[in-house]
């Protein structure tokens, strides 16, 4: 399978080479040439299937040209040793739980399995490949965490100092290993800065391998498809797939870009509401037409505080830039933080399900904007104890279980390399390493 990019100024790459390069030369984000449908079939059998198997005949779509079948398998196996059930709050809404994974956050899925691919395709090759990813909380434990003991990658961490949670920072500060944690003095937007300007620095290249984990790589962002199809396979097998409307709660709108690949590869879904925090430019695109990208604004959604979606590229290239074709698909909310916390304190008491501040923008979403008939599934993308300063005074003492493995995290010592905020001491770091 070829991947052209959306920016369509350069050529097309193989699977191989839009992993290892992340991002097109021209900017541009890459895309698969063909989006085969699935079977009819497949979707009659589908709640006989596993979650594995059902993520393998998907993954066979995107991947199955390049990597043989039983070594498809393998990495598949390795990804999904959770599951991501389907838990009822209300009898028309459901969470799509996708926090079961060792960082308690759906990037575990898509980065577990890019681990698994990089390391596939490095094969023998005796060049280490250094993965840089710029994190304000999740991206950096996920990718760190799916990263940990593969052979010849190496991670560099880069977070803003004093910006991230404690829980978030031991989970990717205490690991050792391949993984190295570096703290910035300056914000998220200042990371990100770092790590763009490192790789359209030509004497790094040249240096270096240098690509990204962020949901602009094709191989953290397809598998990402795979939870939507089971969702539905979980669904059929309770009699409840009619009407199918997903609320996403988004940010980079990676996660809301693979339901939509999943839809054009044939999955029975009615709808999608993209959810938002006060981060709006996309909610003010399906209202206007006119996307219009600003500096991101703190909230306490913060996983979901993007001020230019790096996605939105990929979903517009999916509607040919049809602004009327996306809204058929895709309608928007936004909600304050104000909201979010009624929500979380509403979903408590009335139904005694603990959301966390991503997945209750996506739940408020279903309350609010339901039509007869329809069943509502929103992703719940994180454990509430992630969030636990902001959720636990509207449920209760006591009332957020904390799985053990985060737990664990704490009892860590961390370790981090500070630098400053300036590219020329990053280049020097990478230069000397
Ligand atoms: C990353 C993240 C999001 C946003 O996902 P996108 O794919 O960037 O839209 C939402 N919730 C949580 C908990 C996250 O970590």
């Amino acid at each position: 399978m070829q991947f052209y990019s959306t920016n369509k100024s350069v050529p097309n790459v193989s699977l191989k080479q839009a992993v290892i390069k992340g991002l097109a030369d021209d900017k541009g984000l890459y895309m698969p040439e063909r989006i085969d449908p699935m079977p009819s079939g497949f979707f009659e059998n589908i709640s006989n299937l596993t979650f594995s198997e059902t993520a393998l005949a998907v993954a066979k779509k995107f991947f199955g040209e390049d990597i043989p079948d039983d070594k498809l398998k393998s990495i598949i196996d390795q990804t999904l040793t959770f599951e991501c059930p389907v838990h009822e709050v209300r009898p028309d809404i459901s969470a799509l739980e996708l926090f079961h994974g060792p960082t308690l956050a759906f990037k575990d899925v898509g980065a577990r399995f890019m681990a698994r691919l990089l390391e596939y395709f490095l094969g023998d090759n005796d060049k280490e490949v250094n993965v840089l990813v710029a994190t304000s909380g999740d991206t950096g434990s996920a990718v760190a965490n799916g990263f940990l003991g593969v052979s010849g990658i190496h991670v560099y961490v880069l977070y803003p100092k004093g910006k991230v949670s404690e829980i978030q920072e031991k989970q990717f500060t205490t690991l050792g290993q391949n993984i190295t944690a570096l703290e910035i003095d300056g914000n998220f937007d200042d990371c990100q800065r770092l790590v763009k300007s490192s790789f359209m620095d030509k004497q790094l290249q040249s240096h270096m391998v240098l690509t990204s984990a962020n949901s602009i790589n094709v191989a953290r962002f397809l598998p990402q498809s795979f939870y939507y199809f089971d969702a539905y396979r979980q669904l059929k097998k309770a009699g409840l797939d009619k009407e199918l409307v997903f609320a996403v709660p988004s940010g980079n709108f990676g996660n809301l870009t693979a339901g939509l690949f999943a839809k054009k590869m044939g999955l029975p879904v009615k709808r999608f509401i993209a959810a938002n925090n006060e981060n709006d430019v996309v909610y003010e695109y399906l209202q206007t037409g006119k996307y219009n990208p600003r500096p991101s604004v703190q909230t306490i959604a913060n996983a979901m505080d993007v001020g230019d979606p790096s996605n939105f590229a990929r979903i517009l290239d999916l509607y040919n830039h049809s602004w009327k074709n996306i809204c058929d698909d895709i309608s928007g909310v936004r909600y304050s933080d104000d909201e979010i916390r009624a929500t979380i304190k509403d979903v408590y008491s009335r139904d005694k399900y603990v959301l966390d501040p991503h997945g209750a923008t996506g739940c408020k979403a279903l309350i609010d904007g339901m039509k007869p008939g329809e069943t509502g599934v929103f992703l719940e993308t994180a454990h509430p104890a992630k969030f636990m300063t902001t959720v636990e005074p509207l449920v209760g003492k006591g009332n957020v279980p904390v799985p053990e493995r985060l737990a664990k995290f704490m009892e860590g010592i961390k370790v981090s390399i500070p630098l400053s905020k300036e590219f020329k001491d990053f280049k020097d770091f990478l230069l000397n390493i």
